[in-house]
């Protein structure tokens, strides 16, 4: 939903989303966002929070303005992938991001812990009204792209993010093992069901390549292909495990990473029409 403030009320357009009753809700009003894409996967530990981080990366590369929502409430892993530790601040207008290294603004439960272990024991609904708050309070400012980090599975906060939030589509990570690739069916049914758009697939640890010798072993078989071939979605790019990337997270310094496996899904994602 390109260009869709969420706000149906003073629109004058008669799409979808106002004769369905939506639920869509709006940002605010010092926010021009034009793109939004929610990054999601079936199973916890296939590395969607690695791929939201690296497509922001590939995105600022290309000179875009890119912000990333950490909707993964219980789980949040990207500050830490970015070496952020400033806690959130606010003004009157609103929650404002941090922004990292290279521009790219981030919003996250993790910046607003007193200590970054805490964990987060609440219930589902108060969980899911955050990233509500994150959507509707934190001043981006203007944005090409607006990445969602969605926590694993079906539950609340992908539902409230598909409900709330004018997405033009979403992206589904996954590992090529077959229990992964059983679930991830789950978040392709559910984007079905709630008519939200696929723009594709992202296969994570799809290899690893000898230092030696430059052989790629699937290490975890070709579990995707099958996906791919079911749900006729498109398969946007094959990512490798790949030592460096590990250790550039864990140091917090992603925007360092020199690879560009995400180059093609970037593309693919800039290309996507609704
Ligand atoms: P998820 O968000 O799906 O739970 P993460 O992105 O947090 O998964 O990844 C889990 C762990 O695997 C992290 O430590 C991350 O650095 C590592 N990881 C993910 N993808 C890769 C990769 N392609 N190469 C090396 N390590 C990876």
């Amino acid at each position: 939903m390109a260009g869709c403030g969420g706000n149906c009320e003073s629109c004058s357009s008669n799409c979808g989303s106002k004769e369905n009753g939506s639920l869509i809700e709006p940002t605010g009003i010092f926010n021009n966002i034009k793109h939004i894409v929610a990054v999601v996967s079936g199973k916890g530990g296939v590395g969607k929070s690695t791929v939201t981080s690296m497509l922001a990366v590939e995105m600022s590369r290309k000179g875009y303005k890119v912000g990333i929502l950490d909707a993964d409430i219980t789980g949040p892993s990207i500050p830490k992938a970015f070496g952020i530790k400033d806690k959130a601040l606010q003004n009157e207008l609103g929650i404002l991001p941090a922004e990292t290294k290279t521009g790219i603004k981030i919003i996250s439960v993790n910046m607003m812990l007193e200590q970054a272990d805490a964990p987060v024991i609440w219930r589902g609904p108060v969980i899911a009204g955050l990233v509500k708050q994150f959507w509707q309070e934190v001043v981006w400012g203007d944005l090409d792209y607006l990445l969602i980090d969605c926590p694993p599975g079906t539950g609340d906060v992908p539902l409230t993010v598909f409900q709330t939030i004018p997405l033009d589509g979403i992206v589904i990570v996954t590992s090529p093992q077959d229990l992964v690739s059983l679930i991830v069916k789950k978040a392709f049914n559910m984007a079905d069901m709630m008519n939200i758009p696929v723009i594709g697939m992202i296969e994570n640890m799809s290899y690893v390549k000898c230092p030696d010798c430059g052989k790629e072993f699937s290490v975890f078989g070709n579990g995707s292909d099958s996906i791919v071939k079911e749900t006729g979605s498109k398969l946007l790019a094959k990512m490798p495990i790949d030592v460096n990337l590990a250790k550039q997270i864990d140091m917090g310094v992603v925007e360092l990473f020199e690879g560009d496996f995400l180059e093609n899904a970037v593309n693919e994602i800039e290309n996507f029409k609704k």
